[in-house]
């Protein structure tokens, strides 16, 4: 998949559940691409193969995994792991897949390998990731207690006395 596919899908998703990880997910999500740009740049070869190393799903699942024992600052180890495991996810829905892990060098493809990249078919799964995504945010900051730094509830902090009128008419319709 394309970069911006890739850094849309994991952003949202990972804004649903921690939004100031958000950076973290969105260098994770490009990194199994240009982890291979340094690969060919430190080993001045050819042979470093696209798919290869660095999108191997159980790496960064363990990456993950093993983030949540460490200290771990925001959770931003664990969402820079969690966006490469949804590069993987990306790139395992297209036609070349992605490999599992070190032990194989077969791809896995899922739902049948049917995007490619750049169609609109690409576009159109990223698209419906952040609907979905947005909704469960917007869900989430209109329910009680759930602050979150998106999606301003204005209406809500006039209620509650937080700001005055004039603050609210101002801003009721910046939502972001
Ligand atoms: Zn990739």
């Amino acid at each position: 998949m394309r970069w911006i596919s890739h850094i849309a899908i994991a952003a949202s998703i990972c804004a649903v559940f921690n939004p100031l990880a958000v950076p973290a997910a969105v260098a994770g999500s490009t990194a199994p691409d240009w982890f291979e740009f340094i690969m060919r740049a430190v080993r001045r070869d050819k042979r470093v193969k696209h798919r290869a190393a660095t999108h191997y799903l159980a790496a960064w699942l363990l990456l993950a995994l093993g983030a949540l024992f460490i200290w771990d600052w925001r959770g931003l180890l664990y969402w820079f792991a969690i966006g490469g495991a949804v590069h993987w996810v990306c790139d395992a829905l297209t036609v070349t897949g992605a490999p599992i892990g070190w032990w194989s060098d077969r791809r896995i493809t899922l739902f049948g390998g049917k995007v490619h990249t750049g169609s609109s078919g690409e576009y159109m799964i990223a698209g419906a990731v952040v609907l979905v995504c947005v909704l469960l945010i917007w869900t989430k900051s209109t329910s009680a207690g759930g602050f979150i730094p998106f999606f301003y509830d204005w209406g809500g902090f006039f209620d509650r006395g937080l700001i005055d009128g004039i603050e609210w008419r101002n801003n009721r319709f910046n939502i972001i």
